[in-house]
């Protein structure tokens, strides 16, 4: 009697070849599908977390803000924003180069995040502005806390270079939406820069750092 051989079109060879070639199909399929997830997964981080500074991105803030402002408020606990940036950071980069600049930031955030609770949201808004989100937390409170990040902004440096940073901060009040109560911190951070830099002021209140400011509403400049 022959003998088979596997290339002999015998039933059992066309049974292997056949189970041969599905777990290929299963093995490349599921490859695929792995790449895709790994690429979608990093995709999602990318528009989440800023890469630079660990920070959450814009939109990502802007999303999770307004998601736990309804949350909070449902509990009927305060809320507050308070709005951060770097003081003369154009500077920093001019003297000593923009790779020393990103540290910088990277450093920044990180001394402003380690001291956040996980309650608070963090943000890069752009540039060197970020936003944080005091939930559970009156405005009074978040002046104090966002006058202890600015102190522990302070303190740090990288590669032998520091800087400060000055914050507006004001509450979210009941029928304010976070774009509103971000244009009143804003106007306050602006007054913070006005009166000097390296303060926190509340709007319509008093600076922490020292000097009596009050935060008016910036008027369009067409007004
Ligand atoms: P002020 O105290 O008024 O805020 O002064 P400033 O110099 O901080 O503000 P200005 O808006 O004049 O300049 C901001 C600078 O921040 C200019 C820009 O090059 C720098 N910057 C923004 N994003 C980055 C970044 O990702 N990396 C670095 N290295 N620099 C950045
Ligand atoms: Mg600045
Ligand atoms: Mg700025």
């Amino acid at each position: 009697m022959p003998t088979l051989s596997f290339i002999q079109p015998s039933p059992w060879n066309v049974v292997l070849l056949g189970l041969a070639i599905v777990t290929l199909l299963c093995m490349s399929t599921g490859m695929v599908m792995l790449a895709h997830e790994r690429i979608l997964r990093r995709m999602e981080k990318l528009a989440t977390i800023d890469e630079l500074t660990g920070a959450l991105t814009r939109r990502a803030f802007m999303e999770r803000a307004n998601a736990l402002l309804g949350v909070v408020r449902a509990r009927g606990d305060p809320l507050s924003i308070a709005i951060l940036d770097i003081d003369k950071f154009k500077a920093v980069n001019d003297s000593s180069g923009h790779a020393v600049g990103d540290r910088l930031l990277a450093q920044v955030s990180s001394a402003v995040s380690g001291r956040l609770r996980a309650c608070e949201l963090f943000g890069r808004l752009g540039g060197e502005e970020f936003a944080v989100l005091f939930a559970h937390a009156d405005k009074d409170d978040t002046l104090r806390m966002t006058n202890e990040l600015r102190i522990a902004v302070e303190r740090s440096s990288t590669d032998g270079v520091s800087c400060t940073l000055s914050a507006g901060v004001d509450g979210i009040g009941a029928h304010d939406t976070l774009e509103s109560a971000i244009v009143r911190a804003d106007d306050a951070l602006y007054v913070a820069k006005a009166s000097g830099r390296n303060r926190v002021t509340m709007a319509a209140r008093t600076n922490v750092a020292g000097a009596v400011c009050v935060a008016e509403p910036r008027r369009p400049e067409s007004a």
